[in-house]
């Protein structure tokens, strides 16, 4: 038995797993901003799994940030998070080992385990939503890294970009012309409104493209030579078997097809044929819920 948790900026999620199979499911609202009523609602949802459970399941976490290696939160949206020693505080409540990783990382897991990857080798898994996170997993294992950021290629800048992406748009990190400030939600809805003069969400653009609109079609041409562009320099890395997305931007059909059709033109020794590229562009199998069972499966 695993338990999972996966807190988020809104909500925190629990989930005991048998195998791979939900038993029971949990959610509370996440107390915002008061760091030591977070770590009761974690508990209290993890004792409350335990009736189901039994005490000795396994208790996996997962958080919008990393633990660095001074064994403190950081890069945490949930800023009232940051700098908390949130494993060991957690470890003394619950009185057993508790594992944490990056939500993104979660994702990738729960997917790489029974989800859209289950059996690859090397899994990229990416959320792309109102941010964009990434998690790598190889061989059943999350690779965290040297400094607790591997996958983190959201703020690398867009690759080979066009005369008119540069400098790009300017990021919440202090830089300009991030793959997140393109790829998230609202980078294409930004781009979108710079284009074509139109506020619309991301939905509404690919409802708009799917109709036949022309100015929607060149903003999700755009986004697909973008992302394109964005995961050839993570096959030419990594050369993960399969690449997962997951989050809002992962409902967008056409992204699955044309998407690989492009990167080949990037992707190194390629000659331009899609063929060339063994890597395969999947939709997540466990959608939203991934993050929470992907937090269970750091115990695998
Ligand atoms: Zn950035």
């Amino acid at each position: 038995m695993r338990i999972g948790v996966d807190v988020g900026g809104t909500k925190i999620e629990a989930v005991a797993l048998d195998g791979g199979r939900v038993i029971e499911r949990l959610r509370v609202d996440t107390p915002r901003d008061d760091y030591a009523a977070t770590l009761d609602a974690i508990a209290a949802l993890v004792t409350n799994l335990r009736n189901t459970t039994g005490s000795a399941a396994t208790v996996g976490v997962g958080i919008p940030g990393t633990i660095a290696t001074t064994g403190l939160v950081k890069n945490a949206n949930s800023t009232w998070l940051i700098g908390r020693p949130l494993q060991v505080d957690l470890e003394a409540r619950l009185g057993c080992s508790v594992r944490i990783a990056n939500d993104a990382n979660c994702f990738a897991m729960s997917e790489a385990t029974d989800g859209a990857a289950a059996g690859a080798d090397v899994v990229f898994g990416v959320i792309v939503g109102t941010g964009t996170g990434a998690g790598v997993v190889v061989r059943g294992n999350v690779l965290s890294g040297a400094n607790g950021i591997a996958g983190e290629w959201g703020h690398n800048p867009l690759p080979w970009p066009d005369d008119d992406e540069r400098p790009g748009p300017a990021c919440y990190c202090g830089k300009s012309g991030c793959i997140e400030t393109f790829l998230s939600g609202p980078g294409m809805a930004a781009d979108h409104e710079r284009r074509a003069g139109r506020h619309e969400s991301p939905p509404e653009i690919a409802a708009a493209a799917s109709r036949g609109d022309r100015a929607a079609i060149a903003t999700m041409e755009r986004y697909e030579r973008r992302m394109a562009r964005a995961l050839a320099s993570v096959i030419n890395v990594l050369d993960p078997d399969v690449i997962v997305l997951g989050g809002g931007m992962s409902n967008i059909d056409r992204v699955y097809e044309n998407v690989p059709r492009l990167w080949s033109e990037w992707v190194f020794a390629a000659t331009g044929s899609a063929s060339d590229v063994r890597t395969t562009l999947v939709r997540a199998k466990h959608g939203d819920a991934s993050g929470v069972r992907g937090a269970a499966w750091l115990w695998r």
